[in-house]
């Protein structure tokens, strides 16, 4: 194991030679003994880390404000791994808006690193991340919700369900009020699950919860559907 340990090490120390790599955050060179292959050492670590009792806190409140709305929300547990702000909200952006689907191996690796919660809430489950429309696949040649989905069931040992949702078309979240929101997505997502036991446990991924419009939605499409135990992961809270 030292020797292949050792054969790697020299490879990446050339390669940083011949292709000196910069972090995708503050564009400074990427040192030999980085933790991470786009990332520096110094910006990963101003990750502001969300721990399992702060997500029990967070997704109560969501559920909170919700029942304060009149509205019901059909999810039993909630996990999310950092602040959406800095570094991390930066790596959400690259991921999603500027093709940086490459950045998932390493917001896998720092889940292992420092997500154990995550990867804890994980288990046992059957991942199903937020569908993207067809058309929004297309603009971006990926679902960031699948590649998030895909890689944590890959390095979890747990199966994802990439079909299970589909949605309607409909347009951006990001300026709405979280009425509008609310509204934007009233009934737009529909569970197409036939021979799925529904006491699954389900976990439906998305990359950023905001107002939790999105998500509540993908919840209660999932409870119409006869699935009672209905969680959700997200990479960023805000
Ligand atoms: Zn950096």
């Amino acid at each position: 194991m030292k020797v292949l340990a050792k054969g790697k090490r020299f490879w990446r120390i050339l390669l940083d030679v011949l292709f000196p790599r910069t972090c995708v955050i503050c564009q400074k060179p990427l040192g030999t003994d980085s933790s991470y292959d786009h990332v520096c050492d110094r910006c990963s670590s101003s990750i502001v880390w969300t721990d399992a009792q702060e997500s029990e806190n967070l997704f109560s409140r969501y559920k909170r404000e919700a029942a304060e709305r009149g509205q019901k929300t059909f999810f039993n547990r909630g996990m999310t791994c950092w602040e959406h702000s800095g570094t991390a909200r930066q790596l959400i952006l690259a991921m999603k808006y500027k093709g940086g689907n490459f950045l998932i191996r390493d917001i896998i690796a720092m889940i292992k690193q420092s997500g154990h919660h995550v990867l804890n809430f994980v288990k046992d489950s059957l991942l199903v991340p937020v569908p993207t429309h067809y058309f929004k696949r297309v603009q971006r040649d990926y679902s960031q919700t699948e590649l998030i989905a895909d890689s944590l069931s890959h390095y979890a040992g747990v199966p994802v369900a990439k079909r299970l949702l589909a949605c309607k078309n409909h347009g951006a979240q990001t300026n709405l009020t979280t009425e509008e929101r609310l509204l934007n997505v009233k009934n737009i997502f529909r569970c197409n699950a036939n021979d799925i036991d529904k006491f699954t446990r389900i976990v439906i991924v998305d990359d950023v919860i905001t107002t939790g419009a999105t998500l509540f939605a993908c919840c209660a499409a999932m409870h119409r559907r006869g699935f009672r135990d209905v969680n959700i992961l997200t990479l960023s809270h805000s």
